[in-house]
């Protein structure tokens, strides 16, 4: 059902919250547009200005390397003063008091585990632009190590131990998805009796999978977005309203 008035809706959702036993949140840009990150799918985001560099193009050219590394280095200063906002924190409140085990989320900025989630309990579908790794080792590089080497002579470093290419630890376009991730998403959905599908368009796979795998189990849903959903219909509760107003009433420290 589509709630009529927000004052309403959230006052389901917190009986929704009351009620439940195990509640798992499926996270999407739209939670971290108060903080200041971009959405980069949205109109005039990010992806309609430059066109993503794909997977392939990576590994393929050096010159792709080094400007994958130019661009990121062009959006540090928002992602490094990002801090969690209001959804972020109501969140972190519910994992603290049991109900959350862990996070499913499609972002890729940290905040969940800056929020106070452990990184364990954050499970990415999309990795995480916060730190680099190797593709062939899989050693973990810091930002800062790479913007040193990347910064002398415009070159994007190469992996000292092994010699791989070295990227965010991010999914790329075409990259395959994270197979332990995905596995522990589908997991904890299963097992959840309250899934919340918190600023997320629900359109690009494998988010869209989610909201069905959630039903199918017996869970209630619920559906928080700016926009319409292709899931609404199926949802027992949408509220179309901002995240951090509609979250912050569960905000507990
Ligand atoms: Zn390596």
């Amino acid at each position: 059902m589509i709630a009529d008035n927000q004052e309403s809706a959230i006052d389901n959702l917190g009986a929704l919250i009351e009620a439940a036993r195990v509640i798992v949140p499926f996270t999407g840009a739209g939670i971290s547009t108060e903080c200041g990150i971009p959405d980069f799918r949205s109109p005039g985001g990010l992806w309609t200005t430059y066109q993503p560099i794909a997977f392939d193009e990576f590994k393929a050219s050096a010159a792709m390397r080094a400007e994958s590394w130019r661009r990121r280095f062009a959006m540090e200063a928002q992602f490094s003063t990002a801090r969690p906002g209001r959804g972020h924190r109501a969140l972190a409140s519910l994992h603290r008091q049991g109900k959350i085990p862990a996070v499913i989320t499609q972002n890729i900025d940290n905040l969940h585990q800056v929020s106070g989630f452990a990184p364990e309990d954050v499970i990415e579908l999309h990795g995480n632009t916060t730190y680099a790794t190797c593709l062939d080792c899989a050693t973990r590089y810091e930002l800062a190590w790479v913007r040193e080497r990347f910064e002398a002579d415009g070159r994007a470093p190469n992996c000292p131990a092994c010699g791989g290419y070295v990227k965010t630890a991010t999914i790329s376009f075409g990259q395959a998805m994270p197979e332990q991730a995905m596995r522990r998403a589908e997991e904890l959905t299963a097992a959840g009796d309250l899934f919340l599908a918190i600023g997320s368009s629900l359109v690009v796979w494998p988010a869209a999978g989610f909201p069905l795998l959630a039903k199918r189990h017996g869970a209630r849903l619920v559906i928080l977005n700016r926009e319409p959903t292709d899931f609404d219909a199926i949802a027992d509760l949408v509220i179309r309203a901002d995240i951090g107003t509609a979250l912050e009433v569960f905000i507990a420290f």
